[in-house]
């Protein structure tokens, strides 16, 4: 089976872009594939962070992607600060990497835009990505859009690193979902959803109760000419609805979007759409929530035996570089 690595950074809420672009994927690929899943609280430390939220966070992240079928006797799933060796192999790779290459990386510049306080290791994240995926040998990385170009540099790293020092990685390559690559905000579509980027009311959280879903999907921006195609330049707003329904119903955001004549009726079709995604997603969280020591005790074996396979990439790296070993 091919191997796959998915990473969630505990930084806000879970939303309904993380789980179309790559929840769902992932629980859907685990039966075939040898996935990997962890939650990258280290990257999280990135931007402005409260300790006891973060911590919060990446419990109740843990629980979300469990209620959403995340299997741990299927995929490894772990918190990556329980296994040190990501910290030890990021290192090796900045010693492979050029500032200029991590100061390109558009995301850096959207997350540092008029920031005084921006953290290096917001610059130096995408090097310790670099570092998540390489540690386990990954063949494939599932991500939105909004993570290619990380992995482009994930693949320059490990190609120049084998091209130095012998060969030490697996070069990874990136695969996107075809549909819900890139679900957009909202209230503002023509930028993603995000965690840490979107409002209140620009983001479906996954715990959301069903009359809040309900409200936003009914306030989200549209058009005012009642046209519904699919049309994500010029219709960026309604668009979005349909590329958000059809990922949930399955089909295409065009083909969709001949079942509807008007903006509300789609609306309604959208929230019936997400609600019955949610429902059992949120009823099954109920219960684990009720039971955090399982959770914990889930992810403490999950880095137990991440820890077996990342050591020994660490030490292949660490004999190729030069260091003694
Ligand atoms: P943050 O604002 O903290 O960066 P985020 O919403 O971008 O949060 P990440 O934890 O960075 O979420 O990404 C987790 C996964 O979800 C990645 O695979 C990413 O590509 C995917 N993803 C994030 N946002 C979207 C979106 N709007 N549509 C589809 N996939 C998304
Ligand atoms: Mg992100």
């Amino acid at each position: 089976a091919t191997r796959r690595i998915t990473g969630l950074q505990p930084t806000g809420e879970l939303h309904l872009g993380n789980l179309l672009g790559a929840i769902q994927p992932m629980v859907r690929d685990q039966y075939t594939s040898d996935s990997i899943v962890f939650l990258a609280d280290l990257h999280a430390l990135t931007v402005t962070h409260e300790p006891r939220r973060l911590r919060e966070n990446t419990l109740r992240q843990a629980t979300v992607l469990l209620a959403a079928g995340l299997d741990p006797d299927r995929a490894l799933f772990y918190v990556q600060s329980q296994v040190a060796d990501h910290a030890e192999l990021h290192y090796l790779l900045e010693c492979t990497t050029a500032y200029g290459e991590a100061h390109r990386m558009i995301q850096f510049r959207e997350k540092s835009a008029d920031r005084a306080d921006v953290r290096l290791s917001l610059l130096t994240y995408p090097v310790m990505q670099a570092a998540d995926i390489l540690l386990h040998d990954a063949v494939e990385v599932p991500v939105g859009e909004d993570q290619r170009q990380h992995v482009e540099l994930t693949r320059d790293i490990a190609t120049r690193f084998n091209h130095r020092y012998g060969d030490t990685f697996v070069v990874p390559r990136v695969v996107t979902p075809t549909v819900a690559a890139r679900v957009m905000d909202l209230t503002n579509p023509t930028a993603k959803m995000g965690k840490t980027t979107s409002s209140a009311s620009g983001a479906i959280g996954l715990l959301d109760p069903p009359d809040l879903v309900t409200r936003k999907i009914n306030r989200a921006v549209t058009d005012s000419d009642g046209i519904i195609e699919y049309d994500p330049a010029l219709r960026p707003g309604v668009s979005n609805l349909l590329e958000i329904l059809a990922s949930c119903v399955g089909g295409t955001p065009a083909g969709v979007a001949a079942d509807f004549t008007g903006y509300g009726q789609l609306k309604r079709g959208t929230a019936e759409a997400v609600l019955g995604l949610l429902r059992p997603l949120q009823a099954r969280y109920e219960t684990l929530s009720r039971d955090p020591g399982y959770v914990r005790l889930v992810l403490a074996e999950g880095a137990e035996r991440a820890r077996a396979r990342t050591a020994e990439t660490v030490f292949r790296a660490k004999r190729a570089i030069g260091v003694l070993t």
